[in-house]
């Protein structure tokens, strides 16, 4: 047998028995396990161990050990690996930084190739939509009933509509993700409305699609790649210089993608952009008194500041402190999931809610009127979290908060 030969024999054999050998990133990854020491820490952290307890959830090392065991024993843990939300906490305090969450995504990559049958139904919807269209939710189908759902948000939030600039060489790509694309509207929109009022060079994407990270999430990585080689090929057509976006999720996938393939591209999230590019004095300058004193506290998303920096929950902080007749309050447990990370409500709502219901106690506690988010996904779960307990407290997406109070353009 030639050297060729004897390599596809191999690898013949280990397809025959469900086994996909590990690149040299993945085997890094999944050593980082061998550093654990048992202590605990990630267990005690964990919001879906806290949530729904361990019975249902084995916790972050037990999950990741099973990556070290036997293919049987491997599949198995298809019951509780998609109940990770993603978070990062279990990252995030780890003594020996074992990649809890990178090993999650890998267990889901296996099971999706090997054991499609072990995903929950759900996420082969989602799959199967990403699929054929390119983007995580099915487009509108008639495009007049979207401007006119659109229109109808705009008017209810007292925001304007801006045409749409599609442009070769604009200094920045404004990528709304796929939420605010086809769902919440109103944040595609405010998005431009910060941009158009410090009178920022920007360009939309001509053909809009998803960055792959819902398909990452559900454990289909040959799509993730399609999805992300298409994004490389339009942004690096359109020539911008740096991405915007006004999606917590979008913002951390799009800087791994930028690094991992070589876009060369700096990615900010709207927060990030209005204090270091354009600078809190400017903002500060153009914000306008709103109608009454607004209490309000700020959610803030995993993927900003545990996949991201932490740093981006101080600006959101510095943001809203520089409006006028707006009160800043930090909750307790501002750094808590809303649970519908890890594409967990799809297939497990009860789990999702399980995760949310302390954050839910601690923004009530702070006494607040709203609270904001600077991610149209978790504003759309604490939102829907909050109606169901019967709340009174009021929910918005940050970039809409902060729209709200930028002047008009005539
Ligand atoms: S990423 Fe979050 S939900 Fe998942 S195991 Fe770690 S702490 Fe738990
Ligand atoms: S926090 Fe890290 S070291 Fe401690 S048990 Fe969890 S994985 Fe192991």
């Amino acid at each position: 047998m030639t050297e060729e030969e004897d390599y596809d024999h191999i690898m013949g054999v280990l397809r025959e028995e469900r086994i996909t050998p590990y690149n040299e990133d993945e085997l890094e990854t999944v050593l980082s396990i061998g550093h654990c020491i048992n202590c605990g820490l990630c267990l005690q952290h964990c919001p879906v161990v806290a949530g729904v307890g361990v019975e249902r959830f084995s916790g972050p090392r037990s999950i990741a050990v099973e990556l070290s065991r036997s293919p049987p024993e491997f599949w198995a843990t298809g019951d509780k690996v998609f109940l990770c939300t993603g978070c990062g906490t279990c990252r995030e305090v780890c003594p020996k930084n074992v990649e809890v969450p990178e090993i999650v995504n890998m267990i889901r990559a296996r099971i999706f190739e090997h054991r499609p049958d072990l995903v929950p139904q759900e996420l082969h919807s989602v799959d199967k939509t990403l699929l054929e269209h390119g983007l995580a939710f099915a487009p509108w189908e008639d495009l007049e009933d979207k401007a006119e759902s659109r229109d109808m948000r705009l008017e209810r939030l007292n925001l304007p509509f801006y045409p749409n600039r599609v442009k070769e060489r604009a200094e920045v790509l404004f990528y709304p993700g796929c939420q605010a694309e086809e769902r919440a509207q109103e944040v595609r929109e405010a998005g431009k409305v910060v941009l158009e009022a410090f009178d920022v060079d920007y360009t939309l994407l001509g053909d809009f699609n998803c960055c792959g990270l819902p398909a990452i999430l559900l454990g289909d990585d040959k799509t993730a790649r399609e999805l992300a080689k298409h994004l490389k090929e339009k942004v690096g057509a359109l020539g911008t210089k740096k991405i915007v976006t006004t999606c917590a999720g979008c913002t951390s996938n799009l800087s791994y993608l930028s690094e991992r393939d070589g876009w060369d591209i700096p990615v900010y999230h709207t927060l990030e952009y209005l204090i270091e590019e354009i600078g809190i004095e400017s903002l500060t300058e153009k914000l306008t008194q709103s109608e009454d004193t607004q209490s309000v506290t700020v959610h803030s998303p995993c993927h900003l500041i545990r996949h991201m920096s932490r740093q981006l929950a101080e600006y959101a902080a510095q943001i809203i402190e520089a409006m006028p007749n707006a009160e800043y309050t930090e909750s307790n447990l501002h750094d808590s999931c809303c649970g519908g990370g890890g594409m967990v409500g799809y297939h497990s709502p009860d789990v999702a809610q399980g995760v949310v219901e302390e954050n839910l106690r601690a923004i009530e506690r702070t006494g607040v009127s709203r609270v904001v988010a600077p991610c149209p996904l978790c504003t759309a779960h604490i939102e829907e979290m909050l109606f169901r307990t019967g709340s009174s407290v009021e929910v918005d997406d940050l970039t809409v908060f902060i729209a709200q109070r930028l002047p008009k353009k005539e």
